[in-house]
């Protein structure tokens, strides 16, 4: 059964949701494997380069109240985040633009707390802009406006990221129970609208199904610029309501990779090191994965605290475990 739809990915037939299903159950070792090898392969079909994206926070002052139960990026939300609340200056964004320009890693994101309606993304897109040649994504969920977007679009963003977390309604109220499921779809609309590429992405393990993850991924298909599917596990952070609340297994984490991949093979799938934790990146490129976030270098001028648990991957690190692999890590 399970080579059957294997097969079927690998010749380019689309999968029904029950063939997807079927993957998302396998739970012995032998056909997992056989499942990472058919993504990794499809992966590698398209291409074999991993780009790398490390980050600058740009603000930890977020105005969502109540906090989402699992944030401990927000101020004051977790003893192991940042805790004292931060604005980064421009000038300390340029900084640490220009470390990752030293530090060869292509790509950018810039995240922030809500409450600015986009300003502070498009400040520091426009500081991008204008000193580096890196590739930016900007990530304030959804605190855009139209006007915000227009602006992005006018700088030269090449990605927007809102993630929707869970389409499960009743899931997204009850974790994230000052934000607005149908805001964040409209901004992921209004992205598309203006031709900006779509990141949006899926944060596991918050009480949703395996089906409500098959339908969450079929309805990113909706969105006509996605280019960029980033799959969090949940992992607890210390003092938040849901402190004591089981991490998502890094196995269901890395089977939702795979299926991914192989329901878009030439999406780009992105894995943030801090949530899969930065031992585990061979896993995620085996699984299909083709870019890895929160890439820190030595260099780095700031403070870093991973968005989904404290810890990130640094630079040399994962350019190690990349070119193990065989694969090419992308860097300017
Ligand atoms: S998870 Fe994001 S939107 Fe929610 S409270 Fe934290 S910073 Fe704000």
């Amino acid at each position: 059964m399970i080579d059957e739809i294997l097969n079927k990915a690998k010749q380019g037939q689309k999968l029904s949701d029950e063939e997807f299903l079927e993957l998302l159950r396998i739970d012995d070792d032998k056909n997992l494997e056989k499942l990472f090898e058919t993504s990794a392969e499809i992966r590698n079909s398209q291409s074999k380069t991993i780009k790398l994206t490390s980050t600058v926070h740009i603000t930890n002052k977020c105005q969502i109240q109540p906090r989402c139960k699992y944030c401990g990026f927000a101020e004051e939300t977790s003893s192991k985040g940042y805790y004292n609340a931060f604005y980064k200056s421009d000038d300390e964004i340029l900084k640490a633009a220009l470390s990752i320009t030293e530090a060869h890693i292509p790509r950018v994101s810039c995240s922030g707390g809500y409450g600015y309606k986009g300003k502070q993304a498009v400040n520091a897109c426009r500081i991008v802009k204008e000193n580096t040649n890196l590739e930016i994504l900007v990530n304030v969920g959804g605190d855009l406006t139209s006007k915000s977007i227009e602006k992005l679009a006018e700088l030269g963003v090449d990605t927007v990221c809102c993630n929707l977390e869970t389409i499960n309604e009743e899931v997204f109220k009850k974790t994230k129970p000052g934000d607005s499921l149908s805001q964040r779809i409209e901004t992921c609309k209004l992205v598309c609208e203006a031709g900006i590429g779509l990141s949006s992405g899926l944060l596991l393990g918050l009480g949703e199904s395996p089906e409500d993850r098959i339908r969450h991924l079929r309805f990113l298909g909706k969105f006509k610029t996605l280019e960029e599917i980033p799959i969090m596990g949940f992992n607890p952070y210390d003092d938040t309501p849901m402190a004591d609340y089981p991490p998502f297994p890094l196995k269901e984490q890395l089977k939702i990779v795979a299926v991914t991949r192989i329901m878009y093979p030439d999406i780009r799938i992105t894995m943030p090191t801090p949530t899969v934790g930065p031992e585990n990146v061979e896993y995620s490129l085996k699984a299909g994965a083709n870019n890895l976030a929160t890439v820190i270098a030595d260099n780095y001028p700031l403070e870093v605290k991973g968005v989904g648990a404290p810890e990130y991957g640094n630079y040399s690190e994962v350019v190690n475990v990349i070119e193990k692999l065989g694969l090419i890590p992308q860097t300017i």
